[in-house]
């Protein structure tokens, strides 16, 4: 007789599903009639037959996942107890050498939103086989396939372009007579079992025959969850989409989900596992909604219960009375002048580089621009811009601050920002190749030519106009660009500190410059010797890296014992717990992305500038960047 069990099983151990705990899985199966299939719902990845170690590697399943797994033989409960009892086990790894777990709740996404929880639906695995009546099965089918077709179409109707073409195909497969034909054929298994069986056979045939077929898979796979969700009376599994605005939990979110997200609707995340440079974190802080991830017991809450998110801070309250409803609520408004509590002056400028950023810096009642990017706006040019096409287009950013700061940045051209007129695309490693000031080595003319129109539409406006340089790695190139500003009259000149070199030989450079200004998306970039453009490296990119916040004290300490200022414009500036750090270490001055300031001054309001010192040290004391955050929040929290 062909006994089949379903179970979930959880990943406990610290490395998850290496080589050795594969083989003892592997192993634990042999003399037992049962053949097993295991699916890792996180990844997505097709389920993988247990046949031997290496297809268990392909689950790439880790600590905290839970894997459904499918056993079909005379002892397939036997096989799954043995690989229950293996993975509770934790495979004899000594489970406290894992990595400290995160202090958690971890707010990874700043901002804070009120709204009622939806719970992430849990992935959906085989249904068993269950001998039924074929015929009531078969109606059951017919009618899940009309029922799933209608909500498809009402999904279209309100929906454009692909979407709506996906959803529309979808409808018209799930009443398909061919796909129903073969469902029905084995409906005395039980509708969810034949439902099953007979989609996932269609997902299989598509996904051999590769190229656009193959496309479909992910689709059909969404189809058949949606009528055997139907069908159990369960919530169609992955983000939900209800109309009113909601704030998603989850244990975790794989990309697939958070690709689907609607941030109009979805208010804020919360997860029970992940951590600061997590999928969802990342997600979260592209999207602009905030995020607290490591919410133990966020699962647990009922759907529906209003909840209060902070994503700086790490809060989740349940049920939040009507004032901090209202403080949550209020939109932050930037006055115009940054401090902390105690008054302790830091100057909260924007990072500009197009004219949709320039009006976005004066709605924000930004301080002046601490970045103006020049490169952008010319982009997609063959040739050099002339003096006077330069000078119209730095002249509206000086028009729009009169009376204060306006740093322009000569062209970054290169790397993560090539210039046709300028930039060797056959450069190996543009990243270290002929970026930033080094351009001005081989064009020395384009600099000069900047320069004569930085100070021409400095002079025709009222900004107080500064210069600096970006990619400086030596004393030399620091001490030719404050000449070469001289030259022009540019007496305000400064350069970026976003290369180890600059960091590690910041009292020379600050002392050739009248200011310094941290990239640390460079800096971070370098230091970590990870590219800033790989997503799959955002861990290594964080800004929180205790090896970066070092470079970055170390660069503030030089230019405090100059009496010089400094400043940060990287994307570090942004981030409002990150922003209260690199004042405790010395800022005097955060530039960023025009939207990020009022949560900023927000925060910044509301510690003191001992409260700011004291999280600085302890950031840059912490080990690791997780902790690193984690300590930040204890203080300033
Ligand atoms: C930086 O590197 O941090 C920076 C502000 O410059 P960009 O991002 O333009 O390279
Ligand atoms: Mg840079």
């Amino acid at each position: 007789m062909n006994h089949v069990e379903t179970r979930l099983l959880e990943v406990v151990n610290p490395d998850g599903l290496h080589a050795r705990p594969a083989a003892m899985l592997a192993g634990a199966l042999s003399g037992l009639d049962a053949v097993v299939t295991l699916e890792n719902p996180r990844t997505g990845t097709p389920p993988v037959a247990l046949t031997g170690p290496t297809s268990i590697l392909l689950l790439a399943a880790r600590q905290g996942d839970t894997l459904a797994a499918t056993a079909r033989g005379v002892d397939a409960r036997a096989a799954l107890d043995a690989l229950d009892t293996l993975l509770r086990a934790g495979f004899g790894e000594t489970l406290d050498a894992a990595a400290p777990p995160l202090p958690g709740p971890l707010g990874v996404s700043p901002g804070r939103a009120v709204g009622p929880v939806v719970q992430m639906p849990p992935p959906l695995t085989e249904p068993p086989a269950r001998p039924s009546d074929p015929a009531r099965e078969a109606d059951r089918i017919a009618a899940a396939g009309a029922a799933v077709a209608a909500d498809l179409l009402d999904r279209a109707s309100r929906v454009e372009g692909a979407a709506r073409e996906i959803l529309e195909a979808s409808a018209l497969l799930a009443t398909d007579a061919g796909l129903l034909a073969s469902a029905t054929a084995i409906a005395g298994e039980g509708a969810e079992h034949a439902v099953w069986v007979a989609v996932t056979g269609l997902a299989e045939s598509l996904a051999a025959q590769g190229g656009r077929m193959a496309e479909r898979v992910s689709d059909v796979h969404d189809l058949r969850n949606r009528l055997v969700a139907r069908l159990l009376g369960r919530p169609v599994p992955g983000v939900p989409h209800p109309q009113a605005p909601f704030v998603l939990v989850a244990r975790d979110l794989a990309p697939a989900d958070t690709a689907l997200l609607d941030a109009s609707t979805c208010l804020a995340l919360v997860t029970e596992q992940g951590g600061p440079t997590s999928h969802t974190a990342i997600i979260a802080r592209s999207l602009g909604i905030p995020a607290i991830v490591a919410a133990a017991g966020a699962l647990d809450i009922a759907e529906g219960t209003i909840v209060l998110v902070d994503g700086t801070t790490g809060r989740l309250e349940q049920n939040p009375g009507l004032v901090q409803i209202q403080r949550a609520e209020a939109v932050a408004v930037f006055t115009g002048t940054g401090s902390t509590s105690d008054g302790h002056r830091v100057q909260l400028l924007a990072n500009i580089g197009s004219a949709g950023d320039l009006a976005a810096a004066v709605d924000a009642n930004a301080e002046g621009v601490g970045l103006f990017r020049t490169e952008f706006c010319f982009l997609d040019r063959e040739t050099a811009p002339t003096v006077d096409e330069q000078v119209a287009a730095y002249r509206p950013a000086f028009a729009a601050f009169p009376g204060r700061r306006v740093i322009v940045r000569t062209l970054d051209a290169g790397g993560d920002k090539p210039l046709a007129f300028v930039t060797d695309p056959a450069e190996e490693n543009p990243a270290l190749g002929m970026r930033g000031i080094r351009t001005s080595v081989r064009h020395p003319r384009l600099l000069d030519d900047q320069l004569r129109a930085i100070a021409l539409a400095a002079a025709a406006e009222k900004a107080i106009v500064g210069v600096m340089a970006p990619m400086v790695a030596t004393v030399d190139e620091a001490e030719r660009f404050a000449t070469a500003c001289a030259r022009h009259g540019l007496a305000r000149s400064g350069v970026m500190i976003e290369t180890l070199s600059a960091a590690l030989l910041a009292r020379e450079i600050t002392a050739a410059v009248s200011f310094t200004s941290l990239g640390t998306n460079d800096l971070g970039q370098y230091a970590m010797a990870a590219d800033r453009m790989l997503g799959g490296l955002a861990a290594l990119s964080d800004p929180w890296q205790p090896a970066v916040l070092r470079l970055v004290a170390m660069s503030a300490a030089a230019a405090t014992a100059a009496g010089k200022p400094i400043g940060v414009c990287g994307e570090a500036a942004a981030d409002p717990l990150l922003a209260a750090v690199l004042v405790g270490l010395g800022a005097g001055s955060l530039s960023m992305a025009a939207p990020a300031i009022a949560a900023v001054a927000e925060t910044l309001g509301r510690h003191t500038l001992d409260q700011c010192e004291r999280a600085a040290a302890a950031a840059t004391a912490a080990p690791t960047a997780a902790q690193a955050r984690a300590a930040v929040v204890s203080i300033l929290g």
